[in-house]
């Protein structure tokens, strides 16, 4: 298939592009479309067909479920079983914006869609591309990262297109996302809301509204032997196709010990990788330095970080190492992201 990619601005966006992938879409076919948190691969929520595209174009496993994007609160009933309390509260104050919740679905979801559980995944994203794009498909978007599976979630257009040209019908670039991260990802089908997967939205500021909140374990990779409930969570993810491991302690030693192995491996001949920051990045020798801008700026390190990911893939880094990051607030999500991508190597020194 011939993907057709049109550049889009989100502050002027061409109707007649949107009419013509939301027709796309009512059609049963897919865009790639912008977010604030990462882009997305768009399929219509409630065609099972539709969703069996999404998941053959990315190599997503099957049992691996969909967020449902809506753009209006009224949209929310019809796909879900009750609404608690704390769905209300919590859509009051981060609708629309990076959350996703979950709630017990509707019979108009299909099981396609949810990867065969009962529950749905729902956000309501504040990327006007986004909004506009759900209202011309007709409400409901599925839309899983807009990544082959197993790679860095996208932050550029072109990102998509690397990874799913000639397998969409659609990429909409509306230029770079402002997030970087997935979204956070809330239970609240479970006794205590619980969060299944960090994001921009952090445990305290849900705390701020719903009092007390969980946080599955295996997020904090306490207990790696146990499933964790967000079942995207336990796949490899975000991993670029050398190996990265995470060097953490006092600065210093970070800086030394990392430029040692980069010497070392340069001495075998293979190519190198430092994901640091401001503060360090002139203080590394490897073939490719990347700061993920300034240590203090946590919205950096959370927007760069699949970006110099990807962009160690292209420059073909074997050996990747990165400085760690305060798990305090947004940085709980960049330490998710970041550990799994290194396949949880951690090196302390
Ligand atoms: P992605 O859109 O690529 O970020 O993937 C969606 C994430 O949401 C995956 O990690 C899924 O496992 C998770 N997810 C979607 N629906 C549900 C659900 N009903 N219950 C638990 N996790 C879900
Ligand atoms: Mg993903």
């Amino acid at each position: 298939m011939k993907t057709e990619y049109i550049e889009l601005d989100e502050n002027r966006i061409d109707p007649d592009v949107i009419r013509r992938a939301g027709a796309v879409l009512r059609e049963g076919g897919l865009v790639a479309f912008p977010t604030e948190t990462v882009y997305g691969l768009g399929g219509d929520a409630l065609n099972p067909e539709s969703s069996r595209k999404i998941y053959a174009a990315k190599g997503r496993p099957q049992d691996n479920p969909l967020i449902v994007h809506i753009c209006r609160m009224e949209d929310l009933a019809p796909i879900t079983e009750e609404i608690p309390e704390e769905g209300y509260a919590l859509a009051e104050a981060f609708w629309p914006g990076p959350l996703t919740m979950i709630f017990n679905k509707s019979i108009l979801v299909p099981k396609e869609t949810t990867g065969g559980l009962s529950t749905v995944a729902v956000r309501f994203p504040s990327n006007r591309i986004a909004a506009e794009l759900i209202r011309a498909a007709g409400g409901y978007i599925a839309a899983p990262s807009a990544n082959a599976s197993g790679r860095p979630s996208p932050t550029l257009g072109r990102h998509c297109l690397e990874d799913l040209d000639g397998k969409v019908e659609m990429i909409l670039d509306g230029g770079p996302v402002g997030i970087g991260l997935e979204s956070t990802i809330i239970d609240l089908t479970s006794e205590v809301p619980t969060i299944l997967r960090p994001g921009y939205v952090t445990q305290e500021m849900l705390e701020q509204v719903l009092g007390s909140v969980e946080i599955d374990r295996t997020i904090l990779g306490e207990d790696s032997s146990l499933p964790p409930k967000a079942p995207g969570m336990k796949y490899r993810h975000y991993a670029p196709r050398g190996e990265l491991v995470i060097v953490e302690g006092d600065a210093e030693r970070v800086i030394e010990y990392i430029n040692g192995a980069c010497r070392e491996y340069a001495g075998r001949g293979c190519r190198t990788g430092v994901i640091c920051t401001d503060e360090t990045a002139s203080r590394y020798r490897a073939d490719l330095v990347r700061s993920a801008g300034s240590r203090s700026d946590e919205e950096s390190v959370a927007r760069c970080l699949f970006r110099i990911l990807r962009e160690f893939d292209e420059e073909g880094a074997q050996f990747m190492f990165s400085e760690s990051f305060d798990r305090a607030g947004l940085g709980q999500a960049v330490m998710n992201r970041l550990m799994k991508a290194a396949g949880h190597r951690v090196v302390k020194v």
